[in-house]
């Protein structure tokens, strides 16, 4: 049996990675893993239940109470925290501001990345995240490293965001995102940082169709191979 194909997408946050990762494997009829709405979840989960992110017996306990599912019926991120879609919910700024500082635990990542990997050992898929082509798939066959503007990218999701949070400011929206990618990229365990040999993707001045095609055509030659 041939081996399945894994592509790495990494990047700042509001990149557009989901939005690349899921054309992609809608394309490619490819499985799509959203790794940040896991660590959304988990977030949201220590939130509910005042998790104190100093207690690790606590962080390890809430961990074992944790399960989570993704539903595939389409190439949307459909995330299941205990029985409870809360797709919606993990998008919301109070778990924006605080995921990155649960994901800088040691323990989440641990059991994230052991999740993952589990979900890349038997099918084609595309995963982005932060640390995808670092630490989760350091052998994926193709790896994308995304930026772009940061002004940019605060003005899209504060578009994203906007309708169901009337009161938003793209102020806001910017100071997340800088802070986000502050702690990302200088947190102790798998910071932020491009795998050596992933390609940059700087789609600042690109199309969703320009990236798509962009990607289509570094994946081809492992596609060719695979059949
Ligand atoms: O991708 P998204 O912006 O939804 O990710 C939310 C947060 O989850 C990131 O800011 C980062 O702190 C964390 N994350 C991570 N490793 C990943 C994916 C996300 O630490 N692979």
């Amino acid at each position: 049996m041939s081996k399945n194909i894994v592509v790495a997408i990494d990047g700042y946050s509001s990149c557009g990675k989901s939005t690349l990762a899921k054309a992609l494997a809608r394309k490619l009829h490819f499985i799509y893993v959203d790794s940040g709405a896991m660590y959304r979840a988990v977030t949201l989960y220590f939130l509910r239940n005042n998790i104190n992110l100093d207690d690790h017996l606590q962080i390890e306990q809430a961990l074992k109470n944790i399960h989570l599912n993704f539903h595939a019926r389409d190439y949307e991120t459909h995330i299941i925290l205990n029985d409870e879609e809360v797709s919606e919910e993990i998008r919301q700024m109070p778990v924006s501001e605080k995921v990155s500082a649960v994901s800088a635990l040691h323990e989440v990542r641990v059991e994230m990345v052991k999740q993952q990997q589990r979900m890349g050992k038997s099918s084609n898929i595309v995963m982005d995240g932060r640390d995808i082509g670092t630490a989760v798939f350091p052998h994926a066959q193709l790896k994308i490293f995304m930026t772009a503007d940061p002004k940019i990218r605060a003005e899209r999701r504060y578009k994203e965001l906007l309708p169901k949070n009337p009161d938003i400011t793209l102020e806001e929206v910017f100071e997340n995102l800088a802070h986000r990618d502050y702690q990302d990229t200088t947190r102790k365990e798998s910071p932020l940082v491009r795998a050596d040999d992933a390609i940059v993707l700087d789609n600042t001045k690109l199309t969703p169709d320009q990236q798509l095609q962009f990607v289509l055509d570094k994946i081809s030659p492992f596609l060719e191979q695979s059949h």
